[in-house]
């Protein structure tokens, strides 16, 4: 293999592109966790798509079908007229994902994203309650586009894109004030004192997890009193499990643990199964209040992703996967909690769940020298938090034990080679 410049991208991509300019590398071919470069150098891959390939680049069962499907002319694009394969994806949804939840939800398709189905929840939860207000929380992440990014918590993120939509308000998220405030009666508070300021919302916006944000964790308590403050004011409660669903933390819904029942829920990256784009708002049967024709997009009718999604399921048939990724997630879950002990104490502090977890560290450079080192070694790994200052370890959930295992002991070689 020659090594291709990156000169054209260089060149030719818009200067908002920032992976490549820390990483050097030209990719061509992936296989699961593996992903090699033009070189045919193979690195390990901890980042997985920010959470869009949770079976693994190329799954040979999933690519198969897809193929399959191709081959045999299949409907590739078709709006929202009816479709074999998106009948397959909803009977299949409901058959394993839903009902064994004693869940009950309508499947809207809002586009492409994960932003697209953040923002088709804001705007039906206004529809349906009549009011504007949303509240979110401090280090959410919830998408680029306007409406989704002033429900965002990062300004970076927001620099310059001018006055955000307006009616948005934070509140701290589970942890933010460390145990100096409880920030589920901070803001029952906020709702119920008539000189706080605080209109009550539309919805509540959240994730149970915030991926981006660094590795923050809302208790299940902490969810349960949440989702109780939304219900006696009559507040919708917006889950975005757009990078927590489909498996991440451990289980199909990143809520199911917490045991609360939200109004609106947005998946995408995953649900996709193979890396194509594709996302959902589930609604409540009861807050269904669009028209026909409502709220529409091009691109909600990627058959591709209907078949490559309903075979992607298949995984969630029993509860083996699941069991798989416990086990997994406390191979991780050791691993962060030997390299943060090898560090001076306050150092590098374990976080996440799951299946996404990573070390916090005291000063942000660590965080990147880790991830510069890592990638020479040939491993993968993402940073996040406001100040970048978490190194993320986020496979593929279909990684193999072996590989995982090696792909941690390059972190804490590169750790421990970075700590003397
Ligand atoms: N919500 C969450 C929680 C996310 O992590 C992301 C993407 N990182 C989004 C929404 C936006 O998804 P997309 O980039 O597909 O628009």
């Amino acid at each position: 293999h020659e090594k291709r410049t990156t000169s054209v991208i260089e060149e030719m991509e818009s200067e908002v592109r920032s992976y490549c300019r820390s990483f050097d590398a030209v990719f061509s071919r992936a296989s699961n966790a593996q992903i090699w470069d033009t070189e045919g150098k193979m690195y390990i891959d901890f980042f997985a798509g920010a959470g869009a390939l949770n079976y693994g680049h190329n799954n040979p069962q999933i690519r198969n079908k897809v193929v399959e499907y191709m081959l045999g002319d299949g409907v590739t694009h078709s709006l929202d007229m009816a479709t074999e394969a998106k009948e397959t994806f909803l009977e299949k949804f409901n058959r394993i994902i839903l009902a064994p939840r004693e869940l009950s939800y309508k499947v809207m398709f809002p586009g492409p994203t994960g932003t697209n189905a953040v923002e088709a929840a804001l705007k039906l939860a206004r529809k349906v309650t009549g009011r504007t207000d949303i509240v979110c929380f401090t280090n959410a992440f919830h998408g680029m586009t306007l409406g989704s990014l002033a429900t965002t918590g990062n300004k970076f993120k927001r620099a310059g894109a001018g006055v955000p939509l307006s009616h948005t308000s934070f509140m701290p998220y589970d942890g933010f004030f460390g145990d100096k405030l409880d920030t589920v009666d901070f803001f029952e508070k906020m709702l119920e004192d008539g000189g706080s300021g605080l209109e009550t919302p539309a919805a509540v916006l959240l994730e149970t997890l915030q991926g981006e944000g660094g590795l923050n964790v809302a208790s299940s308590d902490w969810l349960r009193r949440m989702e109780r403050v939304c219900r006696k004011h009559g507040i919708l409660l917006i889950v975005d499990d757009v990078q927590m669903g489909c498996g991440r933390t451990g289980t199909f819904f990143s809520f199911e643990e917490a045991g609360i029942s939200p109004d609106f829920v947005c998946l995408s990256k995953s649900i996709g199964g193979f890396g194509l784009p594709m996302a959902l708002t589930l609604i409540k049967p009861e807050y269904d209040a669009w028209m026909p024709g409502e709220h529409n997009g091009t691109f909600r009718g990627n058959n591709l992703a209907f078949v490559a999604a309903s075979e992607a399921l298949d995984y969630w048939k029993d509860g083996q996967f699941e069991a798989e990724l416990a086990a997994k997630s406390q191979t991780i879950r050791s691993s962060l909690l030997r390299m943060a002990a090898g560090l001076p104490a306050g150092e590098a502090k374990p976080k996440g769940k799951g299946m996404i977890q990573g070390l916090a560290f005291r000063d942000a450079s660590r965080a990147a020298a880790i991830c510069q080192a890592a990638f020479q070694s040939g491993l993968i790994l993402e940073t996040s938090g406001p100040s970048d200052e978490v190194v993320k370890v986020m496979p593929p959930l279909t990684i193999g034990e072996e590989q995982l295992r090696r792909g941690l002991d390059m972190l804490e070689g590169c750790i421990q080679e970075l700590a003397v």
